[in-house]
């Protein structure tokens, strides 16, 4: 589904991602960690296509098509989601018309006349269902004095709707509090299916005890320096980073 190839990007004129070799099958689910500064956040900018960030060499290609050339809104409609994507407030704009918006749109760009307003209303219903999801937060303003775990509880709502075929979710930066934690784990782990794949970016090892990884990398100065499988998570848990840098030293 996602291959990334020898990727070099900078931001602002100073490289952040030096070469960064990444292969995702659909059914996979793949975790990022590492220390703080490492280029997580922009891998995943890259990924999504944000225009801040200049890829100066190598390949992101998804489906096999090099998406280059691709602007963040087309790659979003060929199935690319990023979590924060849209950490916009829009009084009077509510959850649910907002992702109307944003389905409605991914469907035009396909081709495609509006959801009919039935199967929508049926969609709303079952993925709210799904995630516990109650009325009244759907009629609230997009994230107008949201919590910490309200906006999670957006955004899982958001990619559940969206049903993409990659989703990038970005947990670093957010104090995950046990209420949100349990919001995205529970989203992951419900919407995850074989035809999908899902980037958990994340410094907490808890997280990965919720949505078990099929692979776990560490990103350190811009380069994937190590991939193992759940356990290496714990080992990191326990044993922090310094192993690693010294490692990658010598
Ligand atoms: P991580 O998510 O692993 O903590 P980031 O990708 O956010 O790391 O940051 C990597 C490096 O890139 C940092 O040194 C950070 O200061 C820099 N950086 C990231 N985004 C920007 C930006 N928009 N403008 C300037 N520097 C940036
Ligand atoms: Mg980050
Ligand atoms: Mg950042």
């Amino acid at each position: 589904m996602l291959e990334i190839k020898d990727l070099h990007a900078s931001v602002e004129g100073k490289g952040i991602l030096r070469g960064i070799n990444l292969e995702v099958k659909a059914g996979e689910i793949h975790a990022i960690m590492g220390p703080n500064g490492s280029g997580k956040s922009t891998l995943a900018s890259v990924i999504a296509g944000k225009d801040e960030y200049d890829v100066e060499k190598g390949q992101i290609l998804l489906d096999g098509q090099d998406i280059e050339e691709l602007s963040a809104e087309e790659r979003a409609h060929k199935g690319v989601f990023l979590s924060f994507q849209y950490p916009i407030e829009i009084p009077g704009v509510s959850v649910t018309n907002f992702i109307k918006t944003a389905i409605n749109a991914n469907r035009k760009a396909k081709g495609l006349g509006d959801m009919p307003a039935k199967d929508m209303l049926k969609m709303i219903r079952e993925k709210s269902e799904l995630l516990e999801i109650d009325r009244k937060f759907l009629s609230r303003s997009l994230n107008e004095g949201f919590s910490g775990g309200e906006k999670k509880r957006n955004e899982i709502f958001q990619m559940a709707m969206l049903e993409p075929k990659l989703a990038i979710l970005d947990e670093t930066d957010s104090g995950l509090d046990i209420d949100a934690l349990r919001i995205v784990a529970n989203g992951v782990n419900k919407l995850k299916s074989k035809d999908n794949a899902v980037i958990v970016i994340t410094h907490y090892q808890r997280l990965l005890d919720h949505i078990v990884p099929d692979f776990v990398h560490v990103l350190y100065n811009g380069r994937i320096v190590k991939t193992g499988t759940k356990e290496l998570a714990h080992e990191l848990e326990e044993k922090g980073y310094d192993w690693i840098k010294e490692e990658v030293e010598a």
